[in-house]
């Protein structure tokens, strides 16, 4: 996720920590309907952004090479291994589908990558979608060999250092994630996207809540691992119930 909190925020205890992720579930499952047209792009920074309710809906997951091949068996693979790190550690029932990349988000897919640096562009991204985005209900999450620029590079000088493995913004319902297809169960960054799109905001640094065990953990900026520590497992419990609470549907498992 594009992230800008720098410093740390403290939790006096488990239940404030665990009030405050219900209190954004809340307001994330507030968003039951898509907006209407007009309120529902705006942009920022640049490239534009929109709220939608995909909760109730769920997400289509689809694989993109940078070559522009048809992505291969492994993308599948890749995706099984993340839906079964994602879903076995935060049991949830959100419709989650595997499919084939749409021929309209193939061309703008295709015209957001640069396949010569192996890299795709967010807010070309974001700019490409904004016109048929309201076509997909659906969290829209792409697993890609590339790795991600936030930045449109035909505005701003491109800058090595900002490259990401992938972004997620879950009011937006959209998610990027660099996956390694040759070792497709190695899926700690999809993995790290994928709970990001479900709700977790920010990374496990920017936080500290007493009374918790230190632990490797898959929300750290970089994860080296797919385990997702007991403390953000919490945090992402306390979101679902708060979108339980909004929706009046049960999603927890
Ligand atoms: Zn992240
Ligand atoms: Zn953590």
């Amino acid at each position: 996720m594009l992230e800008l909190v720098s410093n740390v925020k403290q939790f006096a205890s488990k239940q404030e920590w665990e009030y405050a992720w219900h209190v954004y579930g809340k307001a994330l499952g507030k968003r039951n309907t898509p907006a209407p047209a007009k309120q529902c792009d705006r942009v920022e920074g640049d490239f534009p952004s929109w709220e939608k309710g995909w909760i109730q809906q769920g997400i289509t997951v689809m694989a993109h090479l940078a070559n522009g091949m048809d992505p291969p068996e492994a993308s599948y693979l890749a995706w099984l291994a993340t839906s079964k790190s994602v879903f076995s550690q935060l049991p949830i029932a959100v419709s989650v589908d595997f499919s084939p990349t749409p021929r309209a988000l193939r061309a703008i897919l295709a015209s957001a990558t640069d396949p010569a640096a192996s890299e795709i562009c967010y807010a070309k991204f974001m700019a490409g979608l904004s016109g048929i985005q309201r076509r997909y209900p659906r969290a829209l999450m792409v697993m890609t060999d590339s790795s991600v620029q936030p930045h449109n590079w035909d505005r701003y000088p491109r800058k090595p250092e900002e490259l990401l493995n992938g972004i997620a913004y879950p009011f937006a319902g959209v998610a990027l994630a660099k996956t390694d297809f040759l070792s497709p169960k190695d899926g700690a960054t999809p993995t790290h996207e994928m709970f990001h799109l479900l709700g977790f905001a920010g990374h496990h640094g920017n936080y500290a809540v007493p009374g918790y065990p230190e632990e490797e953990c898959v929300m750290q900026r970089y994860p080296k691992t797919t385990h997702l520590c007991r403390r953000d497992g919490d945090a992402l419990r306390a979101f679902w119930g708060g979108v339980e609470e909004t929706t009046g549907r049960r999603f927890l498992l």
